[in-house]
């Protein structure tokens, strides 16, 4: 919908108007008001370049687009039925936990793999653990190639499904050939538009999921679906949006915990959201709150930084991993917020 600064179009202007609209295949009908008169673009008015050259006539104030930017992760799209499977779990008709360290120690391989199965038997769906690391200084530990392996190890011994973050092409390419269920897209990488397309391209029909996190700097909604509708346009639609917390922080917590974007996120798309309560709050006694107010709002699940030994760990662990009977009492609770919910569906858009 195309709004002038004067009540109406000149007829030069209307002229000049429909003759860029028409190049993109739009017409324009004209709307008549009692005091104004408004245009309507008929056609895909999602056109980027068609826009900004009408928003460039200096006569035109505004271009409200009705369509939606989002061509695959919609909620009307032709994927609003798109179900994403990951291990046993069917994301949307249960729970679906991520436990796990935030960085597997390649010097202590075992520690992650007890943790792995402590994991599985706490209730977790999947497993995660960091091979590489985004790290603030580059002196700190940034992760290990040879961690890959334990990732893989704690796979095969488990059965269940393994998450781990990429940074590069480098990694990507490494985790796809390892067998990685989940990639993970850090919040430092989250507009990074050229990983993300090429996660897109490089996991499509591979049965491999994607968790984007939201950038720090409390991207709006529209830019967080937008980063996910990338990887869809690459090829591989199995999205999960993540929630993480933004800065700046709450004064106390790592984070400006901001699990309450659930709700409009799933107003707007039917990608999972899977929110991550660990780096939110950053300490491991607020985590458990932090996760059932995720549940509360509406997640698909949430991915949680859990350790048989969190002093022995490694990267967040040490302040932030719960341990697996905190994690274990902490997913039988998300079973009954889970119930809990059905009592608000028609508050609240979830899938149960
Ligand atoms: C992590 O999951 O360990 C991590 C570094 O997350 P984020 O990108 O949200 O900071
Ligand atoms: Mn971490």
């Amino acid at each position: 919908m195309i709004i002038p600064k004067e009540p109406k179009l000149t007829k030069e202007q209307f002229e000049e108007v429909v003759s860029i609209v028409e190049e993109y295949g739009c017409r324009v009908q004209p709307i008549e008001g009692h005091h104004r008169t408004i245009y309507a673009v008929l056609g895909d008015e999602r056109e980027t370049i068609m826009v900004t050259r009408i928003l460039g006539l200096d006569y035109i104030d505004r271009f409200d687009a009705v369509d939606t930017p989002f061509k695959l992760m919609d909620i009307k799209s032709e994927l609003a039925h798109h179900k994403i499977k990951i291990g046993n779990i069917i994301l949307g008709e249960a729970p679906f936990i991520i436990a796990g360290h935030c960085t597997i120690d390649p010097k202590n391989p075992n520690l992650f793999i007890e943790s792995a199965h402590a994991m599985k038997e706490a209730g977790a769906a999947a497993i995660r653990g960091g091979v590489w690391k985004p790290r603030t200084m580059p002196y700190a530990f940034q992760g290990d190639d040879a961690s890959m392996k334990i990732l893989i190890e704690s796979k095969e011994q488990t059965g269940l499904p393994v998450d781990t973050e990429v940074m590069d092409e480098h990694q990507l390419s490494i985790a796809v050939e390892a067998g990685v269920d989940i990639l993970q897209i850090g919040a430092r990488n989250a507009l990074n538009y050229s990983l993300l397309k090429k996660v897109g391209q490089e996991t499509a029909d591979k049965q491999i999921a994607v968790l984007l996190k939201r950038s720090m700097g409390m991207g709006p909604v529209n830019e967080f679906i937008a980063a996910s509708e990338y990887i869809a346009a690459g090829g591989n639609p199995d999205v999960m949006l993540c929630p993480r917390g933004t800065s700046p922080t709450m004064d106390g917590y790592r984070n400006y915990p901001d699990e309450c974007i659930t709700p409009l996120l799933k107003e707007k798309t039917w990608a999972p959201v899977i929110v991550d309560p660990s780096h939110s709050v950053g300490r491991a006694k607020y985590v458990p709150s932090a996760a059932m107010a995720a549940m509360a709002y509406g997640a698909d699940g949430v991915i949680v930084e859990s350790h048989c030994d969190p002093k022995k760990g490694i990267g967040d662990d040490p302040k932030q991993a719960i341990t697996p009977d905190v994690l274990k009492k902490l997913i039988q609770d998300i079973h009954q917020i889970w119930e809990i919910r059905k009592h608000y569906k028609k508050e609240l858009p979830v899938t149960v």
